[in-house]
Formats: structure tokens, C-alpha cells, sequence
């Protein structure tokens, strides 16, 4: 039958121009000799374009031509049907991948007429085939990737996936992304993606799933849907990238934005948001709310001594004791500073708040007094040194009970004052804010005033025998600020919790030698023996002062005989053998020592046996109170004198005002006084004028 067919060459030709393959017949040199119809529709040519031109090197591509050819030969040679691929040129240029099934005809004689190449055009087929390859590596290679099929089964996933989700692809195909569904995203967020898919054919977004061991994880997910010709999904691709460790991140910065990365408590901004929302809801409901600032002021000192690390075990020590505490009550705490606490305290009932405020600190301190604390293995109670500021909001008749920066404020300057109380708390008031206000612009107006120190003065109290002769002086320091005169009694403190002190005691000896030498150039030394300069506990115990004072010699040798140091109790009660120490460097370079305000402070008797000194000034607070009825002072007054006399020390009283006072002192066998019914401190022109008149008139003074 195909026999028959094939001896009928127009029903060849009809089969040849009807088939949807591309059929070439070339010669036996390669030459085409005739093409049908589909060869023509897919080329673009028209037959007599190519009939009679060399297939391979007119229309194979350069690089495939010695390949095309040598199978040609290879095909004359074996005349085996052979199938091969390989490109052929439309007359626009664009290769056709082909792919070829190519035989030889031969005659009676058996040898080759023709040969007929019959290929099929795979080029789209072969392109499809190089995307899904590429796709398929960077599927393979890339983010975490999941398709479904139009019914939402998963149908191909990654490695990528595997790898984030837990889930391999047995465990997936054929199932839909719900099994990736971690609950934690309600019915509105599933239909506003829905709503973006087939709207926008995507959405992309943060999602929570749910891992295979069951935790939960963040992604970045954008699903694309495909689409077919006819505008049906047929499939949806979602690629997604794992941010849970971004956003762990992102947590961590946002817990730290409000809380305490040591404690974990709110930081100061945290607390005082949290403060002033408090405070609103306390306008409101009629309760009162309390703040406590507490600071530990013995955390500084344990820091240097056993280290961070153990501070911190110790604050989270006591801020879990402290909660013990606060239980039974609505709080809530902060880190405010370094080593101070802020806690809030809300919903008091009014008429309760000051006697809970004082319950509760009276508890902070009685725990935080005697801390028991474990060192080296051994247990000991440590005093952390608690310092509380309280406040109670809101307040009716001042604003600033309702500002939570102001609130703080408050409560941190109650307990700096509370520092000097016994019980170790303090409320805030007005009146304390005052003082505190006025105290820190002294400290700044006399922080100018010691840089530039031209605002002091040094004036003289001379001090007397029983006969009314000057026998010496002391030197008290006068600021002159603003044109007022500040006492010492104000400014002397402030400078002491610094090393300003030390600065305004140097000025004040260089002054007073310098005051020497011109009364010695006046000749007026004689009527003025001696001079006392007030020595702070931190001056007398500087590093330096056994080289300033041997400066100061070495410019002028006589001082030493001319100056007395006054101390007081308070500089060696804590350290007793360092200040004998100093008390014999500074008696070798030939100065005299007195003890100020004696019967003040310790008075111990056992110090004074113990120390070298050369006189007791008694205090003016023992001397006012000498009267003619009252006898207590005057016996402790005598027990003093007598004390001197047995250590061989002179007595000064201090702060005489009356003849009474005189009298009495006098009979008591005191030999020196110093006060307002001799002479007030005087400017030191008026010193010379008083030393001037005495050189004159050697008239006694203050006996009449
Ligand atoms: P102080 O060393 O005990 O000085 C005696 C104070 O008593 C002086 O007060 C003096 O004016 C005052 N006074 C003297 N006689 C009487 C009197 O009859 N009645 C009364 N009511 N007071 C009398 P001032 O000058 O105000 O000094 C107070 C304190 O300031 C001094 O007490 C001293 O502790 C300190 N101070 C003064 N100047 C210096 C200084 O240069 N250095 C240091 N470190 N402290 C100084
Ligand atoms: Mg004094
Ligand atoms: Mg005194």
C-alpha cells in the first residue's frame, strides 16, 4: 500500500505539503532541492529563496555548520535514518531549534537521490525548558519558596523551606499552606490578602507561621498568583525570608528603648510615662498615689570595692526583696539613676496616703540598713546606706504634683535632704525645694567666686588675755557676693563636699602670711603673737599639705611660731592614728595646733591624751550659756580647763558676749577669750587701726 502510494508522486507531494512538520529534500551535496508548505510557513522563504543553496552553510548558524555537515556525510555514508538537532535560520535571522529526522532515498541501483530532512520546530519547547531550568535553580538555590496549584495544594516547595519550616516535601505536597498556620492572625488579615490577590494578583506582608517542632516564626512573605491565557489562576507562588531574628532584634531594641537592661525594670523615661499616666488616672479616681525615690547610697562604694558584677547581683537582690515588700500593693518600679530607684505606689485611699508612705519607707529602710549579703561564703549585714525621697500626687493647690518629670525631681531632692536624718526618708515640701533651689545657686555663684577668688576677704577676731591685752587673732574668711556679705556658716559647708575647701584654704594662708608680713613691716607684729587659720577635716588631711606648708616656710621661716591650725573633732574621730600622723608632721615644721569647738562633737578625753596639741577652744555654745543661775555649764566648762591645765594646753572661750560671761570665765581660770565683747572679726585695716591704738595707749580693752 505505501509502496503504491510512494509511485504516485502527486499524492507524495499532497502528503509532504500537508504534514505540520518541515520537510527539506536536499541533494547528495547538501543542496536543497525542494521544501513543502510548513517548511515555508516557518522559515519565512519562499522556495526559490532556497532551492539550489547548500543547507548547511546557508542556513545552519556558523557554529553548528561543520557539525550539520559532518552528519550529512555520516548519513550518506551509513544511509541509517538518523535523528539529530539543530538550528536552521528564518529569513529574519531568528534560529529555529529543530528537531530532525533525517533518511536517504536511493534508486534501483541503490544509489542516493535524495535526502529527506523532516524536522519539528522544539524551539519554544526547548526555551520553556531553559526557563524551568533556571527557575528551577534559582528555586532551588534562592529564599524559601512554596507553589500551589489553583485549589491552594502545595505542589512544589524548596529546600530553602524545608530548611526554615521544618516541613520536608512529603510531609507537604498535596496539603495546603494551613498547615503552616500558627493562629496567631485573625479572619480580617487572611481576607485582606485574599482581597489583595485577586485584585492586585499580590500580596506581600509579615506573617507569623508556625514551624513543624511547633514554635512560631516571622517571615517576610510575598505570594504572586499566575495566570493563564484565559486570565485563570492556575497557580500561586510564595516566597518568603525568615526576619524572626530581625525582629527579635527589633524587640530586644524596643525592650531596651523602656526598660533596664540589668534589672529588667522600666528605664527612667519608661517610668516616667508610666508615672504620668498614673497621675491622670489619679485626677480622676479620687485615690492618692505615692513616689518613693531610693537610692542605696552604698552601692557607689561596693562598686569600687567588689565590682560590678556583684552590685548588680546585689540590686536585683534587693529589688526582688523590695517587691516582697510592695506585695498587697498596686506598684510599679524604674531605674531612675545609677543607684536609685523610683516606685510608684498607686490607687492609696486619700485619707491613708502619708501613713502608707511612712509604713512603707520606714520597710525600705529596715531592709536596706541591715543587708544580709554573702561574701566570701560568709554571711554579713551590710548598711546599704538608703536615702528616700518621698512624694504624694496629685497635690490640690501645686502644679508641679502633677508634672511626672517634676515629680521625680521632687522626690530625688527629698532624699538628698533625707541623708542628714536619722530615719533615713524625707518628704518632699515646698519649703525644701526653696532651700534647695537657693543652696545650688550659692554653689554655682561660689564656684565663679573660687575661680576667680576675688570676692574674699580674710578679717581678724583678736583674742585676749584676762587683762584686756590682744594675744593673738583668728582668721575668718568673708565672701563679699553681689555686695552682700555670705557666712561662713553658708558657704564654708557647700565648699567642703569638695576639694574647693582645699582652694579656699590655701587662699586664706597665703592671705594671713601675707597680712603678717605687713604688720611685721609696720612694726605691729609684737602686739599681734599669733594668728589661728581654720583647717577643714579635708585640709588638714590633704596629701599636700606638709609641702605647702614647707613652701610657705621656705619663703617665710618665722610663720611657723606665729601660726596655729585649728581643727576639729570631726577630722580625726574616723581616723585617729593617720591624723597623729599628720598631727606630728605638721608640729616638726614648728606650727601649734588647736582644737576648735571643743565640747562639740566626741570631746573624747582619751583623743586628747593621745594627740599633741598646743590649745582648746572652748565653745561659744558652753559660753552663752554661762549665768549666774546655771550651773551645768560652768562644771563643764571647768572639767575643760582643768583637763588643759593637766595636758599643759592654753584655753581659749570662745563666743564671749557679756561681762557675766567674763566673770564667770575668768573665775573658772580662763586665761584667753575671744568674742563680740572684745571685738567682732574686724576688716584688716581696722585689725592695724586696733593693733595701732593698743601700740599707743596700751590701754586693756572690754574690762570695764
Ligand atoms: P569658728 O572657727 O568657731 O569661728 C568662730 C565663729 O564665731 C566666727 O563666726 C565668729 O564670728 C563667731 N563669733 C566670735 N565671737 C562671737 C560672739 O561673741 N558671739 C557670737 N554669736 N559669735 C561669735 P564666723 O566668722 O561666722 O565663722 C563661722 C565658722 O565658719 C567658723 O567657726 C569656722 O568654722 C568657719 N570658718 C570661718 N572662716 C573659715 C576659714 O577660713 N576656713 C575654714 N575652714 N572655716 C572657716
Ligand atoms: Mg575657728
Ligand atoms: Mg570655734
Amino acid at each position: 500500500m505505501l509502496q503504491s502510494i510512494c509511485q504516485n508522486p502527486q499524492l507524495v507531494e499532497t502528503v509532504l505539503h500537508t504534514v505540520d512538520s518541515l520537510v527539506i529534500v536536499l541533494d547528495q551535496d547538501g543542496i536543497v532541492r525542494a521544501m513543502n508548505a510548513a517548511a515555508v510557513a516557518f522559515t519565512h522563504y519562499d522556495p526559490e529563496e532556497v532551492v539550489g543553496r547548500y543547507h548547511w552553510s546557508d542556513f545552519v548558524p556558523v557554529n553548528e555548520q561543520d557539525k550539520v555537515e559532518s552528519l550529512f556525510k555520516n548519513l550518506l555514508k551509513k544511509r541509517t535514518v538518523q535523528n539529530v538537532e539543530h538550528h536552521w535560520i528564518t529569513k529574519e535571522g531568528r534560529p529555529l531549534l529543530l528537531k530532525w529526522h533525517n533518511a536517504v532515498i536511493t534508486d534501483a541501483h541503490d544509489k542516493i537521490n535524495y535526502v529527506i530532512a523532516t524536522g519539528v520546530n522544539i524551539t519554544d519547547q526547548a526555551l520553556l525548558e531553559e526557563e524551568l531550568r533556571i527557575s528551577r535553580k534559582v528555586v532551588e538555590t534562592g529564599d524559601p519558596v512554596l507553589i500551589t496549584d489553583a485549589n491552594l495544594r502545595i505542589i512544589r516547595i524548596n529546600e530553602a523551606f524545608s530548611r526554615v519550616t521544618g516541613y520536608s516535601e512529603a510531609d507537604v505536597l498535596g496539603k495546603t499552606p494551613r498547615i503552616l498556620s500558627s493562629g496567631v492572625h485573625d479572619q480580617a488579615f487572611y481576607a485582606h490578602m485574599w482581597q489583595s490577590l485577586s485584585t492586585n494578583g499580590n500580596w506581600a506582608g509579615e506573617i507569623t507561621n508556625r514551624h513543624k517542632s511547633g514554635h512560631h516564626f516571622t517571615e517576610y512573605m510575598r505570594i504572586a498568583a499566575l495566570h493563564d491565557n484565559d486570565g485563570q489562576v492556575t497557580h500561586y507562588v510564595s516566597s518568603f525570608i525568615d526576619i524572626s531574628a530581625a525582629k527579635a532584634n527589633e524587640q530586644k531594641l524596643r525592650f531596651l528603648a523602656r526598660f533596664d537592661s540589668q534589672t529588667g525594670i522600666a528605664n527612667r523615661d519608661y517610668f516616667t510615662q508610666k508615672l504620668r499616666q498614673s497621675i491622670q488616672t489619679h485626677q480622676h479616681n479620687r485615690q492618692k498615689g505615692l513616689l518613693f525615690y531610693l537610692r542605696l547610697g552604698f552601692l557607689e562604694k561596693m562598686e569600687a570595692h567588689y565590682g560590678n558584677a556583684f552590685v548588680d547581683t546585689v540590686i536585683l537582690k534587693v529589688l526582688h526583696d523590695l517587691e516582697h515588700t510592695l506585695s498587697g500593693y498596686q506598684y510599679f518600679l524604674g531605674r531612675v539613676t545609677g543607684s536609685g530607684f523610683g516606685i510608684c505606689v498607686q490607687n492609696v485611699p486619700r485619707t491613708a496616703g502619708l501613713k502608707t508612705a511612712t509604713h512603707l519607707a520606714l520597710e525600705m529602710v529596715e531592709l536596706t540598713k541591715h543587708y544580709p549579703l554573702a561574701i566570701d561564703e560568709e554571711e554579713e549585714r551590710f548598711n546599704l546606706y538608703p536615702e528616700i525621697g518621698i512624694c504624694t500626687f496629685p497635690g490640690a493647690n501645686d502644679a508641679s504634683l502633677l508634672d511626672a518629670e517634676a515629680l521625680i525631681h521632687h522626690a530625688l531632692v527629698a532624699s538628698q535632704k533625707s541623708r542628714d536624718k536619722q530615719e533615713c526618708y524625707e518628704f518632699y515640701s515646698n519649703a525644701l525645694q526653696r532651700a534647695v533651689d537657693e543652696s545650688h545657686q550659692l554653689e554655682v555663684a561660689l564656684n565663679h567666686a573660687i575661680q576667680k577668688l576675688d570676692e574674699f576677704e580674710l578679717h581678724h577676731q583678736p583674742q585676749f588675755d584676762a587683762q584686756g591685752r590682744v594675744t593673738g587673732g583668728e582668721a575668718l574668711i568673708r565672701w563679699k557676693h553681689n555686695g552682700i556679705l555670705v557666712p561662713p556658716g553658708l558657704f564654708i559647708p557647700l565648699a567642703e563636699k569638695t576639694d574647693d575647701i582645699i582652694t579656699i584654704n590655701r587662699w586664706v594662708f597665703k592671705q594671713a602670711v601675707a597680712q603678717l608680713h605687713t604688720l611685721d613691716k609696720s612694726g605691729l607684729l609684737k602686739q599681734y603673737p599669733s594668728l589661728s587659720i581654720n583647717f577643714s577635716p579635708k585640709c588638714i588631711m590633704a596629701a599636700d599639705l606638709v609641702t605647702f606648708l614647707q613652701n610657705e616656710l621656705e619663703q617665710t621661716p618665722w610663720i611657723a611660731q606665729r601660726i596655729k591650725l585649728e581643727v576639729t573633732e570631726s577630722s580625726f574621730i574616723h581616723d585617729i592614728d593617720a591624723f597623729k600622723q599628720r598631727l606630728a608632721e605638721i608640729k616638726a615644721l614648728g606650727f601649734k595646733v588647736s582644737i576648735d569647738d571643743f565640747g562639740t562633737g566626741y570631746s573624747s578625753l582619751s583623743y586628747l591624751t593621745e594627740l599633741e596639741f598646743d590649745e582648746i577652744k572652748i565653745d561659744k555654745s558652753f559660753v552663752s550659756k554661762l549665768s549666774k543661775q546655771c550651773e551645768r555649764p560652768c562644771r563643764v566648762i571647768k572639767s575643760i580647763i582643768s583637763i588643759a591645765k593637766a595636758l599643759n594646753v592654753n584655753v581659749v572661750a570662745e563666743g564671749v558676749e557679756t561681762p557675766v560671761q567674763l566673770e564667770a570665765l575668768k573665775a573658772l581660770e580662763c586665761a584667753h577669750f575671744q568674742g563680740f565683747l572684745f571685738s567682732k572679726p574686724l576688716p584688716f585695716p581696722a585689725l592695724i587701726g586696733l593693733l595701732t591704738d593698743n601700740q599707743r595707749s596700751a590701754a586693756p580693752i572690754g574690762t570695764a
